[in-house]
């Protein structure tokens, strides 16, 4: 049997209050809603999800406030079989939360209250050392405080483990360093924030990617929804095409992606493998409605593949 892939991510974990109204409130305008639903998100938990689902031994770094929220939020991530002993409660703080605001157009507007993800510290990752490098790989995304990123990134590199970052959301004061990871997986529009370019097209993709590969990142996956992954690693720049699916709801399907890949490229060390096997996990979480529920299963992975 081959031995079980070892993720540890770092990031996000919030409360998502999805607010369905006929019409967004204008400015000092009050509207009557028609429901209200709590799903448990952020970006670093719904990749650790998505992780453990493809088939990892995943173990989540990050905080939760001292509010109602954080049982539920961490009681989720276990039931998904995510290991969660390195998730301490900030006191005096609410958890992440993100209030969504959805209109029956299905435009939105979103506020994000960082919370005890903003309280994610360099402390924090230190004192996680052992964990991260007895992992195999290590997934991260931008919801949580910059130096703490980079400290992450620090000790991987020093315990040389994998380091896999989506720089989501992207930052405009990009500090070079973060550019030096293993495998930097933007979609689109964190493509052009990041290199500067235009990304309207293929050509314009594989150029990006190839501008971020030549600020430091090893390899480049920079996702294209329907349209696939286009992937450089400094030889060469190739498209990796996408599976047809009848899309319901794209929401998160770069964390599936993210997720999956992890598992795949710990296994495979394949880099190009362990890429389509995480566009048969986007494209199937694209198929379904919702964030964490729509994250498929290794069974399901498989079947597409
Ligand atoms: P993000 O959610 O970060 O914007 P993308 O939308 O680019 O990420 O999706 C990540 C990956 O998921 C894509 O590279 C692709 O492989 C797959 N994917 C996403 N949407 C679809 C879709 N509608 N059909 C097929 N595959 C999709």
């Amino acid at each position: 049997m081959k031995p079980e892939p070892r993720i540890t991510v770092i990031g996000s974990i919030n409360m998502d209050l999805v607010v369905r109204c006929d019409s967004l409130p204008r400015e000092g305008e009050t509207v009557m809603a028609n429901s209200v639903s709590e799903i448990c998100g952020g970006k670093g938990a719904n990749q650790a999800v998505a992780a453990a689902r493809a088939g990892g031994s995943v173990t989540m770094i990050g905080r939760v406030g001292d509010d109602a929220f954080a049982e539920r939020l961490v009681g989720n991530l276990a039931a998904h079989g995510v290991i969660c002993n390195r998730i301490p409660t900030t006191k005096n703080c609410a958890s992440g939360m993100a209030v969504v605001a959805v209109n029956r157009l299905g435009q939105n507007s979103i506020m994000v209250v960082p919370g005890a993800n903003a309280r994610v510290t360099t402390a924090d990752i230190l004192a996680a050392r052992d964990v991260i490098a007895a992992s195999n790989i290590l997934l991260l995304q931008l919801e949580i405080p910059l130096d703490t990123v980079l400290a992450a990134i620090r000790i991987a590199r020093d315990a040389q483990v994998r380091v896999i970052l989506d720089p989501a959301p992207a930052v405009h004061l990009w500090p070079e360093e973060l550019l030096q990871v293993d495998l930097l997986c933007p979609n689109e529009s964190e493509a052009a924030t990041l290199s500067g370019a235009t990304v309207g097209n293929l050509e314009d993709a594989a150029h990006a990617a190839g501008l971020l590969h030549e600020r430091g990142a090893r390899n480049v996956a920079l996702t294209l929804g329907e349209h696939g992954t286009m992937f450089c690693n400094g030889r060469d720049t190739t498209l990796i095409e996408p599976f047809s699916v009848s899309t319901v709801d794209t929401t998160a399907a770069g964390d599936a992606f993210a997720g999956a890949l992890a598992v795949c490229w710990s296994e495979t060390n394949d880099l190009r493998q362990a890429v389509r096997f995480a566009n048969a996990a986007g494209a199937l979480a694209a198929s379904r409605l919702g964030a964490q529920p729509s994250m498929p299963t290794r069974t399901d992975i498989l079947a597409l593949l």
